[in-house]
């Protein structure tokens, strides 16, 4: 029995994205920069497309859209970046204690470099309070940073709400759309500035975008720079097969969002209510309804999470992010939704994705069965 429940780490890639892919990484290997040859025109003329299809979903146009090497570096781009452009406005940045660390190490670095940073709380339930939001602007204030679904409890942020609080004070918003994008039917065309990441939607590792809307007071200064690619603002050759496969994976996550998040949802409770009746003091961490159809995550109090993971070695779980679970701190998330430091300590989260079928869950609801009562 091996059953993958990690899918907020990474998603397989889908045989259909490896299909489109494939031209890019054997024949059609033209550099999109080269623009005195039809190996280059024919990558240029791929990429192109792709922007163009992932622009449809994102209510944007292509020219807003930059490629990178993943959500990290979208993250550090679009943060810094516009911090930096925007320095003689002020320098004042606010983003929220539970999001992922390739947000709230930016944040840090800033903060290294001289800039104010303002974290807001969240709730027992993960949620922000956009009063608190509204409380905390300031006229030298910049940027709100705050992520669409949260990595490690799944938990959905009013993000409208909150940008139109951006907006009202001519402040730039940010968003972190990694866990939401192609697995919950957003209206982005509010937010200024989006990372997003291929291999969380069953496209490739190593490719994400940085949206950077045309608007006043949305400009970023370069951070790599060097050939001059995407109009100046992220030097670097592009990753042609990674950005075509990013497009396929996205259309083919947005064609099947609505039965997929049903789908996934559904199994998700079977899960909760089986792991509740075998541990009656397990504790679900995040809002019970504004999370991803496919998270979980659940607090065995009592029982820590690392003993919990080596019993179900062939069970693909975590105790927190996967960019995390070698530090082996409790997770941050979860210490920001309470101060019983044991609810980190115990915390496990599942992450149900395309591949999880019924069969999954009841192995995965046999397995904690027998765990649970050898770990009691
Ligand atoms: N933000 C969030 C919310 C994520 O879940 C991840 C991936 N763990 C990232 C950013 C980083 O993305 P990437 O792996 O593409 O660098």
């Amino acid at each position: 029995m091996a059953v993958y429940l990690d899918h907020h780490a990474t998603t397989p890639l889908d045989a259909r994205v490896l299909d489109a892919m494939m031209p890019y990484l054997t024949d059609a290997y033209g550099n999109p920069s080269s623009q005195s040859h039809r190996w280059g025109w024919q990558a240029e003329a791929a990429v192109e497309h792709a922007r163009e299809r992932l622009a449809g979903t994102l209510a944007a146009v292509p020219d807003e859209l930059v490629f990178t090497s993943g959500a990290t570096e979208s993250n550090n781009m679009l943060i810094l970046g516009l911090l930096q452009k925007r320095a003689r406005k002020g320098n004042h940045l606010i983003t929220c204690t539970t999001e992922h660390r390739s947000v709230v190490d930016v944040a840090e670095r800033w903060r290294t470099l001289g800039g104010a940073v303002t974290y807001l709380d969240v709730d027992s339930n993960g949620l922000i309070d956009p009063q608190h939001l509204a409380q905390a602007c300031r006229q030298e204030t910049v940027l709100i940073s705050v992520m669409y679904a949260n990595n490690e409890i799944g938990v959905v942020q009013p993000i409208d709400l909150l940008a139109e609080i951006a907006h009202e004070r001519g402040i730039a918003f940010h968003c972190d759309g990694v866990q939401a994008y192609g697995k919950l039917s957003v209206d982005w065309s509010h937010v200024d500035m989006i990372s997003l990441s291929a291999h969380k939607l069953y496209g490739p590792k190593g490719v994400g975008v940085a949206v950077i809307r045309r608007r006043p007071n949305v400009r970023i200064m370069a951070q790599q720079v060097g050939g001059g690619q995407e109009n100046g603002r992220r030097a670097g050759t592009l990753n042609v097969a990674g950005i075509v496969g990013f497009a396929e994976a996205a259309e083919l996550a947005f064609d099947e969002v609505g039965q997929e998040s049903k789908r996934l949802g559904e199994l998700r409770t079977r899960l909760w209510q089986g792991l509740k009746s075998i541990y009656p003091k397990a504790i679900i961490n995040g809002h019970q309804s504004l999370r991803l159809p496919g998270n979980l995550n659940v607090s065995f109090m009592g029982i820590p999470s690392a003993k919990i993971l080596l019993e179900a070695h062939d069970i693909a779980l975590s105790a927190g992010s996967a960019c995390s679970s070698g530090t082996g701190e409790p997770s941050h998330v979860i210490r920001a939704l309470s101060s019983d430091p044991e609810r980190a300590q115990c915390a496990i989260r599942f992450g149900l994705g395309r591949s999880t079928s019924e069969t999954d869950i009841n192995q995965t609801l046999e397995r904690f069965s027998k765990l649970i009562s050898k770990l009691t």
